[in-house]
């Protein structure tokens, strides 16, 4: 794909939505943290309806240790591993406690040593938490990537690196989320919604899905 194309793609994804974002809810990086551990795996709906039970009563590292493994838990029960993500939670609240004051670091380094944070969940709190260019390649991402052609890689390693490259720097910080919720939405992994898709002529992918006839050509 050209850098014409790849322009173009993100010039309709921008003014079909000027500001996106997550669909998890949170009001500090330490928040979001917490959401997006808890989301491997799991709606972010479900990942929402836990966290405004959780945050309500521990929004910071200190709080959710007085919680204990336990005591959170009773709060994120509803999702999907919670065991783990429990554990996770509080050896990272611990680490941010002693090694970091409490504050969530903005470094990627420091981030991917915490319990439960690999490159994904970093590159999702460096993007959205502080608004640093990376892009956290989930499977949406990388489908989204492939299919168009606008960054054709084997692993999520890989497509992140391309995109990082061949994105034009004006869309870098959104693309993000611009792909995401493509990839959610309209770009679906059975079913593609092609024929109603803003940036169906750009795109690059062969089997593309066709309108159904409608019902007087069909009876026709
Ligand atoms: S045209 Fe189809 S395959 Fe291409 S991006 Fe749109 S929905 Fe995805």
């Amino acid at each position: 794909m050209n850098r014409e194309k790849r322009t173009a793609i993100f010039q309709r994804l921008r003014s079909a939505n000027p500001a996106p974002t997550t669909e998890l809810v949170f009001s500090s990086p330490f928040e979001l943290l917490i959401a997006v551990i808890l989301s491997a795996q799991a709606t972010d709906k479900g990942v929402n309806k836990a966290t405004a039970r959780l945050f309500a009563i521990a929004n910071s590292p200190a709080a959710i240790l007085a919680l204990g493994e336990e005591g959170l838990k009773e709060q994120i029960r509803t999702i999907g591993l919670f065991n783990s993500k429990a554990k996770n939670i509080i050896e990272t609240c611990r680490r941010l406690v002693s090694d970091h004051a409490g504050v969530v670091p903005r470094d990627r380094k420091a981030l991917e040593a915490l319990p439960g944070v690999g490159r994904k969940t970093a590159n999702v709190v460096l993007n959205t938490a502080f608004g640093e260019p990376t892009i956290a390649v989930d499977t949406h991402i990388f489908r989204v990537a492939n299919r168009t052609g606008l960054a054709v890689g084997k692993t999520p390693l890989a497509v992140e690196q391309r995109l990082v490259r061949l994105v034009p720097t004006e869309f870098l910080k959104d693309a993000h989320h611009w792909l995401i919720l493509h990839g959610r939405y309209v770009c679906k992994a059975r079913s593609p919604d092609c024929p109603n898709c803003p940036i169906s002529d750009l795109c690059e992918y062969k089997e593309k899905t066709m309108a159904l006839p409608c019902a007087r050509s069909r009876t026709a």
